[in-house]
């Protein structure tokens, strides 16, 4: 049994995928039952052809168990392997493997509600113009103006339509690209401006940072204080990288992308923006939440808690120019860079800005 798991340990720190096959084997002679989800986990990590959750990339789904995978292999080293402690692992890993899933899921659920209530609405109005159109518009034509005058009424009434029409556009492309919690930019904009930002800095062979920001020991924040108010945290700690954002754009010219990444994980793009600027803009994002105190207040208005603090941990990379890769992998590898300097950060103490 312990060399099964230590071959699964190798598995898991090289990069080569594996085959299903070879995996199955590998559970087998540890004793994982072949329909549990520890296995999915393990799928979704080395099997390149493995599909996820819908909507998520396999790179996101790979970063994401990998931490799942890294504790579970932590506790499995620690471990004597014995039936009962591999049934603790496992139960474990489900039980991480749910809530990552879990979480993706209903934010991405929100998202969609909020979008599909939004048109559902629209469209609902926009039929009841119509119809007032229509009939305002053979209103028109039945009466007894000039030729000149009814043409005139039925151009401003229609004009007025497109408006409208136009405005809706505009109004359902921001929520499709916005964070319905803290009102950023969300995951689904984020994966595409990245890409737009890479092939434009490889194009025009400009600097392009990312930073990663995490907010430290949130889990603790809302086992103490509950889920709703972990909430409100997150909107504030948004407003702030918001405001930042906003105040060095303003400084050096150049628009930002903050966005939430999931979770209580935060990205920012930064775009034609060189090391040293990166680095003020992180400090200027990290000292601005760590400075702040939180109030938190019941809907009435009433302090419910006072003298709170956060704070985040910072990583961030650049886009390097001279690896030779496709934009696809550029991107994830940026995304990948900033993310394992976040972590190295997370390692250092927490509360702290790292570039790769
Ligand atoms: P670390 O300093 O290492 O980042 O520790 P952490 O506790 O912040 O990280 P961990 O990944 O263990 O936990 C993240 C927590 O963030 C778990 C979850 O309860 C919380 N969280 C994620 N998304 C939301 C959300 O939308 N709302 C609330 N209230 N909490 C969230
Ligand atoms: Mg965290
Ligand atoms: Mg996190």
């Amino acid at each position: 049994m312990n060399a099964s798991i230590l071959a699964l340990g190798k598995i898991f720190h090289s990069q080569e995928p594996v085959s299903e096959q070879q995996l199955s084997s590998l559970f087998d002679a540890i004793g994982v039952p072949g329909d549990i989800c520890w296995r999915a986990v393990f799928q979704m990590i080395f099997d390149p052809g493995f599909k996820g959750y819908p909507g998520a990339g396999q790179e996101n789904n790979r970063q994401k168990m990998e931490q799942v995978m890294h504790q579970a292999l932590h506790i499995a080293k620690r471990s004597a392997y014995s039936k009962t402690t591999l049934l603790d692992l496992i139960k474990e890993c489900n039980m991480a493997f749910v809530s990552v899933c879990h979480k993706e899921l209903s934010d991405a659920l929100n998202d969609l509600d909020e979008f599909a209530r939004e048109f559902k609405s629209i469209c609902l109005t926009r039929q009841g113009n119509i119809e007032t159109l229509e009939k305002e518009t053979l209103e028109t034509v039945a009466s007894e103006l000039s030729i000149r005058d009814k043409i005139r009424q039925v151009k401003i009434r229609f004009t007025h339509t497109i408006e409208q029409f136009q405005a809706d556009v505009v109004k359902l492309d921001h929520l499709n690209n916005t964070d319905h919690l803290t009102g950023l930019y969300n995951r689904r904009f984020f994966d595409r401006q990245l890409m737009q930002e890479v092939d434009q800095a490889l194009a025009e062979k400009t600097w392009l940072h990312l930073l990663m920001v995490d907010i430290d020991d949130f889990k603790r924040f809302n086992d103490t204080y509950g889920h709703q108010i972990g909430d409100q945290a997150l909107k504030t700690v948004a407003k702030h990288i918001r405001a930042a954002c906003q105040a060095e754009s303003e400084n050096i010219g150049i628009y930002f992308f903050p966005t939430r990444y999931g979770g209580e994980e935060f990205a920012v793009i930064l775009p034609a923006v060189e090391p040293g600027q990166a680095i003020t803009i992180a400090e200027v994002i990290r000292k601005k939440i760590y400075q702040y105190t939180f109030v938190i207040r019941t809907s009435d208005g009433t302090i419910k808690h006072k003298g709170l603090n956060l704070s985040v941990t910072i990583g961030g990379a650049a886009l390097d120019h001279k690896k030779s890769a496709g934009a696809v992998s550029r991107r994830d590898i940026l995304v990948k860079e900033a993310d394992a300097a976040m972590y190295a950060a997370k390692r250092a103490g927490k509360n702290q800005v790292k570039i790769w």
